[in-house]
């Protein structure tokens, strides 16, 4: 199989690094996730990837507190999540920066576009931290952002799910998946894909998204080859 896209965005959850735990942070699992990238970076692909932070902390399940500073929580959440993910990367020799949209010059370089995309063509993975930067918005709105600013040919996102159903393949035994779909389907029926701000950002931006499960971590390598291993969103 070779790969069709020169240059992705991976977008991992953070609760699909926590593995069986359901908290934190399972090296196990992450490292299992690292090998398909390893594959990736070795057949010449950019990866560029943005890790959520939901293992740790999600801003709008915080209850009373001020949804700001919760987000600000949830945003150094992901950056727990990018600096273990770099980790577990760089012990299987793969280079890697992280990038944060708040600036912690001590612990990772602060977000530059410019400079990532250097990083990318010289075959490091860059793992984006703090999600857009911003309270009030996810990270999957940072991956759509990100994606759009280094013109990454395609999203893969990683889920616990085999792709997108119509309604709740958990709780309806005739829920009906999707080979693909569009992002203007995505906005009327409101399906939980990717949040309505993301799914504008890559319908206007015209970005495609993949959507796979990451129980099978090969998927990652085999999405990058069109593999059909999920459901593809596109204009
Ligand atoms: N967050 C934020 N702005 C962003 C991205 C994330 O404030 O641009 C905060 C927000 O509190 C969010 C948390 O970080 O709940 C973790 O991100 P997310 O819930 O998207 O993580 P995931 O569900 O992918 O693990």
């Amino acid at each position: 199989m070779k790969p069709k896209y020169k240059r992705i965005l991976l977008k991992l959850s953070g609760e699909s690094l926590a593995g069986a735990n359901k908290h934190g942070i399972d090296f196990d699992t992450v490292s299992a996730y690292c090998e398909p990238i390893k594959k990736l970076i070795d057949d010449g692909v950019q990866v560029g990837i943005v890790v959520g932070g939901g293992n740790f902390w999600r801003g709008r399940s915080s209850g009373e507190m001020d949804r700001t500073r919760a987000d600000h929580m949830g945003m150094l959440a992901t950056t727990i999540n990018a600096l273990g993910v770099a980790d577990a990367l760089e012990q299987i020799g793969v280079d890697v920066r992280v990038q944060t949209a708040i600036s912690m010059r001590e612990v990772a370089e602060p977000y530059i576009r410019n400079r990532a995309i250097r990083h990318l063509e010289k075959g490091r993975v860059v793992i984006f931290g703090c999600g857009t930067g911003n309270p009030f918005f996810s990270t999957d709105t940072a991956a759509a952002l990100r994606a759009a600013e280094i013109e990454a040919e395609i999203i893969l996102k990683a889920t616990l799910v085999d792709g997108v159903y119509d309604k709740d393949p958990n709780t309806y035994t005739d829920a009906v998946k999707y080979d693909v779909l569009s992002f203007q389907e995505v906005l009327e029926k409101d399906l939980k894909v990717i949040d309505s701000t993301a799914a504008a950002i890559c319908k206007d931006n015209s970005i495609d998204l993949m959507v796979f499960s990451i129980l099978e971590p090969e998927n990652i390598y085999d999405a990058v080859c069109d593999t059909k291993v999920g459901t593809l969103v596109t204009n």
